[in-house]
């Protein structure tokens, strides 16, 4: 057995985290912390950018943990087969917005900025910006983002980093998304 001193006190300097890179679990990962967090009693907030407004376990599972648990899906889904950009990047902006206001607030020991990284990728956000309003956050919150593609500014400003690297992936057989495992 590891014998590691544990502290019963939260970690009072906010980290920001970023899980980014191609192979799966990115976002479980930040709710894989949310559940941590919760479990202490912690409140966790989670904007979940780009993705539409369909039924995910995740949302419904928010709901169980009531006020410790906020959510909030501020997308329309994937980008690339929109309708109408300019609504998409308005949802975006409005998102961006949203949690920044979230942030500053100070209520939550994590915010999760899901797939937030897609905003900077495709300039609804600038990179910049995030990284002054993150760098900017109250001390004691922990802020995770997720996506591909992270740029180097948010990497450069992050206390930790992981990228996640496709080994396999069963989509290159033929299986579908599936409940429970994709959403
Ligand atoms: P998860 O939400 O399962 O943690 P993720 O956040 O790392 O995955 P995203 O990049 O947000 O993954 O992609 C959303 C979904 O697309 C994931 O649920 C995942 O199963 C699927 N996906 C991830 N990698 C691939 C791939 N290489 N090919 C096809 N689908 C993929
Ligand atoms: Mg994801």
């Amino acid at each position: 057995m590891i014998d590691m001193p544990l502290k019963d006190t939260l970690c009072n300097s906010g980290l920001l985290l970023v899980f980014t890179g191609n192979g799966k679990g990115k976002t479980t990962s930040s709710l894989g912390l949310a559940m941590r967090f919760l479990g202490h009693g912690e409140k966790v907030a989670m904007v979940q950018f780009i993705k539409g407004k369909w039924k995910t376990g995740e949302k419904e599972a928010a709901k169980l943990f009531g006020d410790l648990f906020e959510f909030h899906v501020m997308g329309r889904g994937f980008t690339w087969k929109s309708d109408d950009k300019e609504k998409d990047i308005a949802f975006a902006r409005e998102g961006w917005q949203l949690a920044k206001d979230i942030i500053a607030r100070g209520d939550h020991s994590l915010v999760i900025l899901d797939e937030l990284t897609y905003l900077m990728k495709y300039g609804m956000v600038e990179e910049q910006e995030v990284v002054d309003v993150l760098r900017g956050r109250p001390l004691h919150v922990h802020v995770a983002v997720t996506g591909r593609d992270a740029g180097k500014l948010l990497c450069d400003a992050a206390d930790m980093v992981t990228e996640m690297r496709e080994i396999k992936h069963h989509y290159h057989n033929g299986v579908k998304a599936g409940k429970g495992i994709e959403f």
